[in-house]
């Protein structure tokens, strides 16, 4: 099949998808809407935690607070702008709705009957955009895609090769950028958190992305 009509068939196949997920309701436990970003063809693939209480009214992920600090991450080290970014990464994440409050304050953390249960719809975005690289941002989602639990200091700094929904990828992890956790703000976090940003900004995949190669922006 040409190059042209495979995209244009799986941006069909991504907005078809969006809109099954727009009308999961699976876990009792989660307050919708359902939370996803546009339909965006990228061999980049960024997986956060879920949605928090804002994204929702917005209806794109990182929309508040957190999203404002990992943008300026990225800008000051790929540079490019939030704009930029969300129209060339696909941005996915382990649930997509906002799983409440937790009682002692912050986020809940999605548990692990609703992470495998959304997994579904990150296993079937990951078959049609075949990602080369994945950002894992925060502990959630860094488990989730590597498949293991180390301290942040042990996985922060480095790229990890792993088998992901059937498919060797590059997995950079990054601290979550919520102001929950100093973590990515007092050393060694500091630190390797640049060496993070330094190992995104080489990777090939994301040269593309930031000199407007292969990935290719579709509107909603
Ligand atoms: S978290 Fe995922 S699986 Fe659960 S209701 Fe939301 S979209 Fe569906």
């Amino acid at each position: 099949m040409p190059a042209a009509d495979r995209v244009t068939k799986n941006l069909r196949a991504l907005r078809v998808l969006h809109e099954q997920m727009d009308g999961c309701r699976a876990c009792p436990k989660m307050i919708g809407p359902v939370v996803h970003g546009p339909a965006v063809m990228s061999r980049v693939m960024l997986v956060g935690q879920a949605p928090g209480p804002r994204e929702g009214s917005f209806g794109r992920p990182f929309a508040w607070t957190a999203g404002r600090t990992m943008f300026g991450w990225f800008e000051r080290t790929l540079g490019i702008d939030e704009e930029t970014f969300r129209a060339r990464v696909y941005m996915a994440a382990v649930a997509r709705c906002f799983p409440g409050k937790a009682p002692g304050g912050g986020d809940r953390r999605p548990d692990a009957e609703e992470s495998a249960r959304c997994e579904a719809w990150l296993k079937r975005e990951s078959a049609i955009l075949e990602p080369e690289l994945v950002i894992a941002v925060g502990t959630l989602a860094i488990e989730r895609v590597l498949g293991e639990k180390s301290p942040l200091a042990a996985i922060v700094g480095s790229t990890r090769r792993c088998v992901w929904h059937g498919r060797e990828v590059d997995v950079v992890a990054l601290p979550h950028p919520s102001g929950a956790s100093p973590w990515h703000r007092i050393e060694p976090g500091r630190t390797l958190l640049d060496h993070a940003l330094a190992r995104l900004a080489a990777h090939p995949a994301m040269a593309e992305v930031t000199r407007r190669g292969a990935s290719r922006p579709s509107p909603r």
